[in-house]
């Protein structure tokens, strides 16, 4: 039996990507079929809180129209295949939150460009999946929104342990991939959001060079850090849909980058034999948890196995990039959202005497503590008297960040380490001091500030059993070698396979 085919026998959920979509072209199973197998899981395992809105009818429509498509004969990569949203891309279909009361019941006039592009290559849209308000936190705990089948704003659940948070700001889209709700999600990434979630639910999520998945349609945190990317098992399985997800949008979005989208899948098999990997010192100090410092270790033995060098490198900055990155991102989301003001769109406070009262309650209603925190800081730091002091400092140690990047690159060929110092921590561990979360980012943050593509593979189990993920991080438009270098050594693994108790 060829692989193909004896990976056809598996239940649906658990079928490669390119599979599943081999199966729907060869009509062995149809849309409509693989849709209500995967919302009947998202039924049963509701509890996770990975969904903020469902429309079963929506979702068998789509199928019914791919499974016409099918019987056409349509060639489009995924066909039928369903996956779901980060609720921070807008949809027509679907309603969209952002996680946020200033958004509950918006719903959007248009799809997002990544949406639509997705849509194009026949995917089935099985829902929106929860996230941290306005994309902003690192554990979930943040989202204001209330999931499917609860009745009051709840965190995701990492399926690994139900009392530990998924991660975050793309919680739902790693807990919902992890539990085989979906078979695969979008997210976005401005600090370490897909990243992140992904090490800490035990799946495969990578974000491109920024610039070469449209921002439009995005709902905007930080504009010069926010970029969309996958969440899948398997970097092959991200392959296929980061290739339809990538791609100029030149009249939409400004900062999109005119560079031709690219089949990601073509090269995932080519032998590493030489691959430079560049491990920063910065990233394996001694605030590393001993046991995510173990599966880091022994992932990178793997590499060594596989014909990769291993090279130390500098990456001098790195502690820089924590207040760097929370000076500019939050100086950016407060323009950003100066924009919800209680007239265009989703939440107005019902009772005010004139207009400046109305955008202060409508204000003050809509946002959550995270949210207006970070709208403080970023207009204090963007304020006369201060700008030059915080906010244009800022700006020119990330463009250091950025050289120290380039100077790496003259050693290696990818850079690894960790995503994060620890395993998933418990839901409530870092209560109501912010700067705990904050301090956990730094090994995503350095890669987001670059603009720089980065991903996250299962590398193993660390603390109490938890999810490890390896942070591979590559030049700019070098996604193809991110996902060669991950798809090798999967090819050599199965931490990508393994699924929680119980799902
Ligand atoms: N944790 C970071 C923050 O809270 C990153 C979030 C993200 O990438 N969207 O800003």
């Amino acid at each position: 039996m060829s692989a193909a085919m004896s990976e056809i026998h598996l239940p649906l959920h658990d079928m490669p990507l390119r599979a599943l979509a081999q199966a729907l072209r060869s009509r062995q199973v149809s849309a409509l079929e693989v849709s209500e197998h995967f919302l009947a899981r998202m039924r049963q395992h509701q509890s996770l809180g990975a969904f903020l809105a469902v429309d079963e009818e929506v979702s068998r429509s789509q199928a019914r129209m791919a499974d016409e498509r099918l019987a056409a004969g349509s060639t489009a990569p995924l066909e039928g295949v369903p996956l779901a949203h980060k609720d921070i891309f807008v949809t027509r279909d679907f309603p969209t939150t952002a996680g946020s009361r200033m958004l509950s019941g918006y719903r959007s006039p248009f799809d997002a460009t990544v949406v639509q592009r997705l849509a194009d290559a026949g995917v089935v849209t099985l829902g929106k999946l929860n996230c941290d308000e306005f994309a902003m936190g690192s554990a979930n705990e943040n989202s204001a929104a209330t999931p499917v089948g609860f009745d009051a704003p709840a965190p995701v659940r990492n399926p690994w342990d139900r009392s530990r948070i998924p991660g975050g700001s793309s919680g739902g889209s790693a807990a919902a991939v992890a539990a085989r709700l979906v078979p695969g999600a979008t997210g976005t990434d401005t600090g370490g959001s897909i990243r992140q979630p992904a090490s800490f639910c035990g799946i495969t999520g990578i974000k491109p060079t920024y610039g070469r998945a449209s921002r439009y349609g995005m709902i905007a945190f930080a504009s010069s850090l926010d970029q969309a990317g996958v969440l899948a098992h398997s970097a092959e399985d991200c392959a296929l849909l980061l290739s339809s997800v990538c791609g100029p949008d030149l009249d939409r979005d400004s900062t999109s980058l005119d560079r031709p989208a690219e089949d990601f899948t073509q090269g995932l098999e080519a032998p590493l034999n030489g691959l430079r990997i560049g491990l920063p010192q910065e990233f394996f100090g001694d605030g590393l948890a001993p046991g995510v410092r173990a599966a880091v270790d022994a992932a990178l033995k793997e590499y060594e196995k596989l014909g990769a060098r291993l090279v130390p490198i500098r990456l001098p900055r790195t502690e820089l990039a924590i207040p760097v990155y929370y000076i500019i991102a939050p100086a950016e989301a407060s323009s950003n959202l100066s924009r919800f003001d209680g007239v265009k769109f989703g939440h107005r406070a019902r009772h005010y005497v004139d207009l400046l009262d109305m955008y202060k309650k409508t204000r003050a209603e809509g946002f959550g503590d995270e949210v207006k925190r970070r709208i403080m800081i970023g207009t204090y730091v963007l304020s006369h008297g201060y700008y030059d002091a915080y906010y244009l400092q800022a700006q020119k140690i990330r463009r250091m960040i950025a050289d120290d990047f380039q100077q790496a690159f003259k050693d290696c060929d990818v850079i690894a380490g960790p995503v994060a110092p620890t395993v998933a921590w418990a839901i409530g561990a870092h209560g109501s001091d912010p700067l705990a979360d904050y301090l956990a980012d730094i090994f995503t943050l350095p890669a987001s500030l670059a603009g720089l593509p980065g991903m996250s593979l299962p590398a193993g189990f660390g603390e109490d059993g938890m999810p490890v993920g390896l942070q591979l991080i590559g030049n700019y438009f070098q996604e193809a070698r991110l996902l060669h270098a991950a798809h090798r050594f999967q090819q050599a693994t199965d931490f990508h396979l393994r699924s929680p108790a119980g799902i």
